[in-house]
C-alpha cells in the first residue's frame, strides 16, 4: 500500500459551501452566506424597490421579477468570476473552483501569475465583464423603453417607471448594480481586482513581486481605513446602517490586504525550498501494542512531541495524539493498548518530501491536526506543523 496515495485519495477538504456543478472544467460552489444575500436582495426588491416603481403590480408579479433579478445578479457575479478564470486558464494557470460568497465571488487560482502582464490581464477582465453586463443591460432596456424614456423620466418619473414592462424593469436594476460592482472591484485595495491591477503595474515598474505586493497591500490597508473612517463619520452623523456597513467592508478589506501580504511573504520565502528542509526529523514512533499508561509515563510526559505515527508490526497503522490519550480515563489507561485509540490512516494527512514548500501552508491549513506526515519511499521521514514552518521562516525570511 502506498500511504501517500491513500493520503491523496482522501476527499479534499473544502472551505465550506455547496457544489452546484461544473462549467468549463471548473467547479462552482456557493458559500452559505450567498443564500442570505439572495434572500435579502429578492426581499428588498419585491417589498420595496419594485412596488415603488410599479404600484399597480400584484405581489406575485413583484416576487416573480424580484426572484428572477436576484438569480440574474448571481449569474452576473459568476460571469465576472468566469472571466477571471477562463483568461487564467488560457494563460496556463491552474484553477479548480469558483466560490460565490457574501462579498461576491472568488476564483481560486492554484498557481499564481508568472508575469505582471498575466496578472494584469487576469485581474482586469472581471470588472470589464461586470461593466459590459452593466452597459449591455442598460442598452437592451433602452431598446425596450424607446428613445423618449429619458425625457419622460425627467418630465414625470413616476409615470415613466410605471410604464416599464417586467424585463426592462429587471434590466434597469441589473445594469446599474453591475456598474457598481465593476467600480467597487476596481478600488485599488489589494486583494480586490483593482488592487491586483495596481500590484501588476507596480510589479512591472519595480520588477519585484514582493515589493509590489507590499505597496499594494499598504495601499489596500489605507483605503480600508478610509472606508472605516467614513463609516465612523456617518455613524456620528446618525446614518447607522450605512456607517456600520462601510466599517464592515473596511474591516474586511483591511484583514484581506494583511492576509494576502503575509501569504505572499510566506510563499516567496518558501520558493525553491522543499519539505525535507522544513520538517521535524527528531520525532519518535509509537507502538500499537504498548499500553496507554506505560506510553504516557515513558514517552509523553517530559517531552514536547504531541502526535505520534503508530507502528503495528513495523507497518504504519495511523496516528495518536495527546488529546486522544487524554480521552482515556486515567484508571483505564493500563488496560487500553495504543492500537485501540489509534486514528486510522484515512484520517492522516500525508505529503511527499519533495512537495514544494509553497504548497505546505495550504496542506497544513486543510489538515485536521495542523500536522502532516512527510513521506519518502513509503516511509514516514518527518512531521511538519505550522510551528516548524514558522521557525524556518524566522531563520530564513527577510533574507
Ligand atoms: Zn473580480
Amino acid at each position: 500500500m502506498d500511504p501517500s496515495a491513500q493520503g491523496n485519495a482522501l476527499p479534499p477538504r473544502r472551505s465550506g459551501g455547496l457544489s452546484i456543478g461544473r462549467l468549463f472544467g471548473i467547479e462552482v460552489r456557493l458559500h452559505f452566506s450567498v443564500l442570505l444575500i439572495f434572500g435579502l436582495i429578492a426581499y428588498s426588491l419585491a417589498s420595496s424597490t419594485f412596488p415603488g416603481w410599479h404600484p399597480d403590480w400584484s405581489p406575485g408579479l413583484n416576487w416573480g421579477v424580484a426572484l428572477a433579478a436576484a438569480v440574474m445578479f448571481f449569474v452576473s457575479l459568476l460571469a465576472h468570476e468566469f472571466a477571471h478564470s477562463l483568461v487564467a486558464k488560457w494563460k496556463g494557470l491552474k484553477i479548480d473552483r469558483i466560490t460565490l460568497f457574501l462579498f461576491g465571488g472568488m476564483a481560486e487560482l492554484k498557481t499564481q501569475p508568472k508575469t505582471a502582464g498575466v496578472e494584469f490581464l487576469v485581474a482586469i477582465v472581471g470588472p470589464l465583464m461586470s461593466g459590459v453586463i452593466g452597459l449591455g443591460s442598460i442598452l437592451i432596456a433602452a431598446a425596450f423603453v424607446g428613445p423618449n424614456f429619458v425625457e419622460n423620466l425627467q418630465a414625470d418619473p413616476e409615470a415613466a417607471m410605471k410604464g416599464l414592462g417586467a424585463l426592462p424593469t429587471l434590466l434597469l436594476w441589473l445594469g446599474p448594480i453591475n456598474l457598481v460592482l465593476a467600480v467597487f472591484n476596481m478600488i485599488p485595495g489589494f486583494p480586490l481586482d483593482g488592487g491586483r491591477v495596481l500590484r501588476a503595474i507596480l510589479w512591472a515598474i519595480s520588477g519585484s513581486l514582493s515589493r509590489a505586493t507590499r505597496w499594494a497591500s499598504v495601499t489596500g490597508q489605507v483605503i480600508a481605513f478610509g472606508f472605516m473612517a467614513i463609516g465612523g463619520l456617518q455613524i456620528v452623523g446618525g446614518a447607522w446602517i450605512n456607517g456600520l456597513w462601510l466599517i464592515f467592508i473596511g474591516w474586511f478589506l483591511f484583514s484581506a490586504a494583511k492576509a494576502a501580504y503575509s501569504e505572499t511573504v510566506v510563499r516567496t520565502s518558501l520558493q525553491g525550498h522543499n519539505l525535507s528542509e522544513l520538517m521535524d526529523t527528531g520525532f519518535e514512533f509509537a507502538d500499537a501494542t504498548d499500553d496507554v499508561e506505560k506510553f504516557t509515563r515513558e514517552r509523553v510526559l517530559h517531552r514536547s512531541q504531541s502526535v505520534w505515527p503508530v507502528l503495528n508490526n513495523g507497518a504504519l497503522a495511523g496516528i495518536v495524539s495527546v488529546d486522544d490519550i487524554a480521552e482515556v480515563p486515567p484508571e483505564a489507561r493500563a488496560l487500553v493498548q495504543l492500537g485501540q485509540i489509534t486514528r486510522p490512516l484515512a484520517a492522516v494527512d500525508f505529503v511527499d518530501s519533495n512537495l514544494p514548500g509553497t504548497e505546505i501552508m495550504k496542506r497544513l491549513a486543510a489538515s485536521d491536526y495542523g500536522l502532516v506526515l512527510v513521506m519518502q519511499d513509503h516511509r514516514v521521514v518527518g512531521l511538519l506543523r505550522q510551528a516548524d514552518v514558522i521557525r524556518w521562516l524566522t531563520l530564513n525570511a527577510g533574507a
